[in-house]
């Protein structure tokens, strides 16, 4: 089974890992983590040109094909080997994020992206995808707590709007797939949510 978890700043993506972790070695599922952008040497790579600071800005466009450039590399080295030994693949975000961050958020044509995920991912997509959901406010609250900034990030409430919305819009196109984590909730209520559809993956 193929999983990708995919939520905003603050949205707890890191404790949903840990307790994803938990419940597979529990049951002795063999699996792998990974990420994205990134996840083989030349997507981390790749991952350093689009994330790290420099004295010209990427283009959007230009980011958009390195993301699904390193999207390919991911599969065909990481991602489809490890499905094809019978383990489990977790991805912390994958496609969901190209729609949210390269399109919703940076402006790229819905359109455009869905003909990069047919070629690029064809029948490859997740088996399910979990957005970890929270307001804005309290994301933005979390990350604070978490780097002791007394500010907020660089990117604006209203970019990090578009993101929450954007991966709302995701489940309401692909309900089947993507589920949606109310992770404003307490640490136990979202461990349950996830557990909860962990074990409905497990058993189809
Ligand atoms: O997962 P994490 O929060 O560490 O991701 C780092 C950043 O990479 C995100 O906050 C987002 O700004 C960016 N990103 C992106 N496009 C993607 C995936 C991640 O812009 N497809
Ligand atoms: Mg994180």
């Amino acid at each position: 089974k193929f999983i990708s978890l995919e939520g905003g700043e603050g949205s707890g993506k890191t404790t949903a890992i840990h307790c994803i972790r938990q419940w597979l070695d529990a049951r002795n599922i063999p699996y792998i983590m990974t990420r994205e952008p990134g996840g083989t040497p030349l997507a981390e790579e790749i991952r350093q040109l689009i994330l790290s600071p420099r004295d010209e800005t990427v283009n959007n466009t230009t980011e958009l094909l390195l993301v699904f450039a390193a999207r390919a590399q991911h599969l065909a080295e990481k991602i489809q080997p490890a499905l094809e030994k019978g383990s489990w693949v977790i991805s912390d975000r994958f496609l969901d994020s190209s729609y949210v961050y390269q399109g919703k958020a940076r402006g790229g044509d819905t359109e455009i992206l869905n003909q990069l995920a047919d070629w690029v991912v064809g029948d490859s997509k997740p088996d399910a995808t979990l957005v970890l959901d929270v307001p804005v406010e309290l994301g933005q609250e979390r990350v604070v707590q978490r780097q002791h900034q007394d500010r907020l990030d660089k990117e604006s409430l209203a970019f990090h709007q578009k993101v929450r919305d954007g991966f709302l819009e995701r489940a309401q196109a692909e309900p089947g797939r993507v589920k949606v984590i109310d992770a404003s909730l307490s640490l136990d209520l979202v461990q349950q949510q996830i557990e909860h559809q962990l074990s409905q993956l497990y058993s189809t």
